[in-house]
C-alpha cells in the first residue's frame, strides 16, 4: 500500500526561481517524488494563496523550502509564516542561505539601487519607481537567518538536482539528512606543486593547463573556501570555482575573507598589484554571500544607524 502524502510547502522570496527550476529538473526521478508530496502552498505551481497558508494550523506542514532572500515586506512575512507552519524549513539555495547574488545589492544605498533600476531605466516604467500594488521594499538585504531559526541549510546556486533528490529523500523518510563537509577542492582532480602565483589572469587570459590547479596558475578559484556539494562539477571541467555553494560547514565562516586569505598566501604581490588584477573584489569574493559576511554585517549595521538617525 502507498504511503500517505507529506505535507510540504515552498515558499519564494525574491530569487530568480532557479532552485526550484533545479527541484524540477529531477526530471524523471520526480516520478518517484511526486506522489509521496501533498503540496499545501507552492505559488508558482499550485492555485493556493497566502491566505491558504495563513489558515493551516501551526506545524502542519511536515517539511517546507524557502528560495531566494528578503527584499520586500511581502518577503519577510511568507519567511516568518513558513516557520510558523512547517516542521522542517530548509534553507533552499544561496540566496536563502546566505543572501546570494541579489544580496549584492547592500553595496549601494537603496535610492542608488532605484536609479539604476527603475529612474534611469525609461524603457522599463517612465523613470519612476512603481508602488501601485506593489509590497514595500526593504532598504537593506539582511540574512533570512535574521528573521528565522532554519532546521537545515541546502546551498546551492541553484542546488543540485542531485543534492536535492538526497535531501527530499531523507526528509520524507524522517530520517537526519548527512551532508558531506569537504570544500570543492576535496573533489578537484587537478594537482597543486603549491608554488606562488606571479600574476593574477581573467578567466578569458591564456590557455589554462588542464592538469594543474587553476589558483596555482594565477586564475582566481574559490574552491579551498567554498562548500563541495556539487561534487565540483565547475573545476573538473576547466571552470574556476565562484563559489556558488558558500562556506563550508560551520557556515558563518567567512568565505570571502577566507579566499583572499588564500590568494593573499599564493599570490605574493603588492596590494597596488592585486588591486589592478582584480577589478571587483566584492563580486569577485563576497558575490554570494555579502550580506552573511563580516563586511556585509557592517553595512548593514550602517543602513540600519543612518535609518535610525533620519527617524
Ligand atoms: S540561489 Fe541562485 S538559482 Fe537559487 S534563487 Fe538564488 S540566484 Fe536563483
Ligand atoms: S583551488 Fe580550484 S583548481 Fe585548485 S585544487 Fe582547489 S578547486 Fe581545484
Ligand atoms: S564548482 Fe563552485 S561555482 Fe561551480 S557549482 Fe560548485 S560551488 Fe558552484
Amino acid at each position: 500500500m502507498m504511503a500517505e502524502p507529506i505535507p510540504v510547502a515552498m515558499g519564494q522570496g525574491s530569487s530568480c526561481w532557479g532552485c526550484f527550476q533545479s527541484l524540477v529538473d529531477m526530471h524523471l526521478r520526480l516520478a518517484d517524488v511526486l506522489p509521496l508530496l501533498d503540496i499545501k502552498y507552492w505559488q508558482a505551481v499550485v492555485d493556493y494563496k497566502l491566505e491558504d497558508l495563513e489558515n493551516y494550523p501551526d506545524k502542519s506542514i511536515v517539511v517546507g523550502l524557502y528560495e531566494g532572500m528578503a527584499r520586500t515586506e511581502e518577503d519577510v512575512h511568507l519567511l516568518k509564516l513558513m516557520r510558523q507552519k512547517c516542521k522542517v524549513l530548509v534553507a533552499f539555495g544561496t540566496c536563502s542561505c546566505y543572501g546570494g547574488i541579489p544580496g549584492l545589492a547592500n553595496a549601494w544605498d537603496i535610492e542608488e539601487c532605484y536609479d539604476v533600476k527603475f529612474r534611469e531605466n525609461k524603457t522599463f516604467s517612465g523613470g519612476k519607481v512603481p508602488t501601485e500594488n506593489l509590497p514595500p521594499i526593504e532598504p537593506v538585504v539582511h540574512p533570512n537567518s535574521d528573521y528565522v531559526d532554519f532546521d537545515i541549510y541546502l546551498p546551492g546556486c541553484p542546488p543540485t538536482s542531485d543534492l536535492i533528490v538526497k535531501a527530499i529523500t531523507a526528509l520524507l523518510e524522517g530520517k537526519e539528512l548527512e551532508l558531506p563537509t569537504y570544500t570543492v577542492c576535496h573533489y578537484c582532480p587537478r594537482e597543486k606543486k603549491e608554488t606562488p602565483i606571479p600574476e593574477i589572469l581573467r578567466p578569458f587570459r591564456g590557455n589554462a593547463d588542464p592538469d594543474r590547479c587553476l589558483l596555482e596558475q594565477g586564475y582566481i578559484c574559490l574552491g579551498s573556501a567554498t562548500w563541495g556539494l556539487c561534487e565540483g562539477q565547475c573545476v573538473s571541467k576547466g571552470v574556476t570555482c565562484r563559489g556558488c555553494f558558500g562556506p563550508p560547514p560551520p557556515i558563518t565562516q567567512d568565505q570571502g575573507a577566507a579566499a583572499m586569505s588564500m590568494l593573499g598566501t599564493y599570490a605574493p604581490l603588492e596590494p597596488e598589484k592585486l588591486k589592478e588584477q582584480v577589478p571587483d573584489p566584492l563580486g569577485c569574493f563576497y558575490r554570494f554571500t555579502y550580506p552573511s559576511s563580516r563586511l556585509g554585517r557592517m553595512r548593514i549595521r550602517r543602513e540600519e544607524l543612518k535609518e535610525a538617525s533620519e527617524e
